[in-house]
């Protein structure tokens, strides 16, 4: 665990989140600043900094977040309409958190895939 990094402080119970999936290596929660109707967060309870670092360290870990972001899209009731599952890299993917994560957003339409695309 990474103190210094806040989504290992959810995992650790140190920062309330409301989760709604848990398995042995991932956990998803919701987005404390949602961008659409359903909008959760899947992680690898293991700290990696980004996708890359992940299936790079960890491929398996990798698939686990992958099927996790499915579980989370069926649950939510996201698999009919559709939806999208984004990871935010570096400086131009807008990452904000350096703890890798899956965006699992939908319930309603969400537009162009880029803005202004
Ligand atoms: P990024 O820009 O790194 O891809 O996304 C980070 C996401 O984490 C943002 O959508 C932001 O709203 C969310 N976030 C930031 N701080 C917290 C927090 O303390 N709790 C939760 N649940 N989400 C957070
Ligand atoms: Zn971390």
């Amino acid at each position: 665990m990474d103190n210094s990094c806040l989504f290992c402080r959810i995992v650790a119970g140190e920062i309330p989140a409301t989760v709604v999936h848990r398995t042995e290596t991932t956990l998803a929660f919701r987005d404390i600043d949602p961008k659409a109707p359903t909008h959760v967060l899947v992680i690898p309870v293991e700290h990696h900094a980004d996708v890359v670092a992940l299936a790079t360290a960890n491929p398996s870990a990798a698939a686990d977040v992958l099927a996790t972001a499915a579980a989370v899209a069926e649950a939510e009731g996201l698999t009919g309409d559709g939806f999208r599952v984004i990871f935010n890299t570096g400086a131009h993917g807008g990452q904000e958190v350096f703890h890798v994560h899956a965006h699992v957003v939908g319930g309603a339409p969400l537009g162009p895939m880029l803005a202004g695309k």
